[in-house]
């Protein structure tokens, strides 16, 4: 999701997060500029698409990295 109001700041903060009763998330945020609450709402299925693809190369890459950092505190690792 972004985050922007209509006058082109990003938000200070998120106020929350939650789900309609039709599944579609709703975040309010803060304008500072504003000083006022806007909200953005997807559905599931929007948000899902807007995910990153999982980078699996770059997944292993790091689980054996970790793995060899732990093993070399003496940790074992499966
Ligand atoms: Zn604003």
């Amino acid at each position: 999701m972004q985050f922007a109001c209509h006058c082109g700041q990003t938000p200070d903060r998120i106020l929350e997060i939650g789900f309609t009763s039709n599944r579609h998330m709703v975040v309010h945020f803060w304008c500072a500029a504003c000083s006022r609450v806007l909200f953005i709402s997807q559905s599931l299925d929007e948000c899902a698409q807007l995910c990153p693809r999982l980078d699996t190369e770059t997944e292993t890459q790091s689980a054996s990295d970790d793995a060899r950092f732990l093993q070399s505190l003496g940790i074992a690792v499966s």
